[in-house]
């Protein structure tokens, strides 16, 4: 609550699905190309150039509709938005509108108190415009981004507050990934957001005229543009002043928004279909084909390791992060039988080491079968923990194998009773003074000595064997 003011906000996410070519051309859509070397005909709007659909964009519109839990529409339409900017060569952006490729969907977010559904109005299929940069008193333009295929993902105004807002921003990366329609890179502007903010007097039912706040491409920036704008609105309510519905800019250096444009309304785009594009129809076999491909999702992983695998909220959390670690902690603990040790081998080691380097999880040298192998040889008593660490991070450095490590470098642990009764009798007698406290009642000096033969034996001697032989010496 602000000063007695409810907050509503609802977002729409543009996220640039990963396709080889734009969304009408056989343009590449790589990032490092140079300045309009991704261009052609379409992409620069010439006249008499058609554009023709990239169904891997429909695919992957299909794949994230699926994933929110949104329905697909078996026929959707191509519109053209009509408004003028440089950027925009053609005059108009072929976007969806009043048949959108997928709608009404939903997204589950955690929140302070708890879950909460988010829903989801539509997310429909369109072109990106070029980029302009302003230079003084002349201005250069970059087609490259024109054309690249994006899936504009708009929130209901659900949500309340600004981590709540960022909240569903992570939230919806995260699925975007898992399910590889977007690599989410909001530095390269893979994935930008417009906030849509308005406030309402508490206990209020009728929705505040709404700003939108545009091009967001950081979680911080979400949070703050949205927390300024909430405070601002206030202020011009209390000084007595109506909002203006307009669009507006967010300044992460003096941390405020600015106006750009008041808000054109639906009617001033002049949507009609796209006479160069037929609709899109889609068979329900096709929308069922992708269904079954579809992977588990990141909550629903979540829910299984914390009931079924007995891992905390926090581990799940963390192993579900990306799909990436989540397939690899699946796979780890299924060979090695033992989800738990897996989770901690990975949420220490493991996790520690890959922050320490500059490799991806794909790219690491220790497999799932082999940090299986690894755990096993500590379960069978083989290696103790210790020596473990100390194997794990050669197996990290070289892949070689657990088991070959072990024997290559003899860490197995010394349980040949005589051998350790030798390295006893010794610790014992050079700590005369120890023993005969401990017979006298302080026992807690037991640690003492198993420390002092761990010592002696490097961290090979078998616990097992070691209490045994202990037991038997001083307290027999
Ligand atoms: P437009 O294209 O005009 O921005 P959209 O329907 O695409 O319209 O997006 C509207 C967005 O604004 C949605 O995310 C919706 O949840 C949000 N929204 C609508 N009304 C309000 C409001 N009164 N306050 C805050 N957000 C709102
Ligand atoms: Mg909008």
């Amino acid at each position: 609550m602000y000063r007695g003011y409810e907050a509503v906000i609802g977002l729409e996410v543009h996220a640039q699905l990963k396709t080889n070519s734009k969304i009408f051309s056989s343009d590449p859509t790589n990032f490092e190309a140079s300045d309009n070397q991704n261009t052609s005909p379409v992409s620069v709007g010439m006249p008499g150039a058609l554009p023709v659909l990239n169904e891997q964009a429909v695919k992957l519109a299909v794949i994230t509709g699926l994933a929110l839990g949104c329905s697909i529409r078996t026929k959707s339409v191509f519109s053209r938005k009509n408004y003028f900017y440089p950027d925009l060569p053609k005059g108009y952006q072929i976007s969806q509108y009043d048949e959108p490729i997928c709608e009404h969907g939903h997204l589950e977010i955690q929140t302070e108190t708890g879950p909460k559904t988010v829903r989801i109005l539509r997310a429909h299929l369109e072109e990106d415009a070029g980029k302009s940069t302003h230079h003084g008193d002349f201005t250069l333009i970059n087609y490259n981004r024109s054309g690249i295929p994006l899936l504009e993902i708009v929130s209901e105004p659900d949500l309340r507050t600004p981590a709540e807002a960022a909240d569903y921003a992570r939230t919806l990366r995260q699925v975007l990934q898992y399910v590889e329609s977007c690599d989410g890179n909001l530095e390269e502007g893979s994935l930008r957001c417009d906030c849509n903010v308005s406030v309402r007097k508490a206990g209020e039912s009728k929705l505040g005229t709404r700003v939108e706040i545009k091009n967001i491409n950081s979680f911080r920036f979400i949070e703050k543009a949205i927390e300024y704008e909430i405070e601002r609105q206030i202020d011009e309510i209390e000084a007595g002043r109506k909002i203006i519905q307009e669009t507006r800019l967010y300044d992460p250096d003096k941390n405020r928004t600015f106006t750009m444009r008041t808000k054109e309304d639906a009617e001033d785009y002049r949507y009609f279909p796209d006479p160069d594009l037929l609709p899109l129809v889609i068979t329900s076999s096709y929308i069922h084909e992708i269904r079954k491909a579809l992977p588990t999702l990141p909550q629903d992983r979540c829910k299984v390791y914390i009931q079924h695998l007995g891992l905390s909220d926090y581990d799940a959390k963390v192993l579900t992060e990306t799909r990436d670690l989540a397939d690899y902690f699946e796979k780890t603990a299924q060979i090695s039988q033992r989800p738990k040790e897996a989770a901690n081998w990975i949420m220490n080691e493991l996790l520690r080491e890959l922050k320490n380097s500059s490799q991806k999880l794909s790219e690491i040298k220790i497999s799932p079968s082999q940090l299986a192998e690894l755990i096993e040889l500590v379960e069978k008593g083989v290696i103790s923990g210790k020596i473990a660490k100390a194997v794990f991070g050669e197996c990290w450095s070289s892949g070689k194998n657990p088991h070959d490590i072990v024997n290559a470098q003899g860490l197995g642990l010394i349980s040949d009773e005589s051998a350790l009764e030798a390295v006893i009798d010794r610790v014992l007698s050079s700590n005369e003074k120890s023993v005969n406290e401990y017979k006298a009642g302080k026992t807690k000096l037991l640690g003492f000595f198993v420390g002092a033969i761990m010592k002696e034996t490097k961290g090979q001697a078998s616990p097992e064997v070691v209490n045994k032989i202990l037991s038997k010496k001083l307290n027999g």
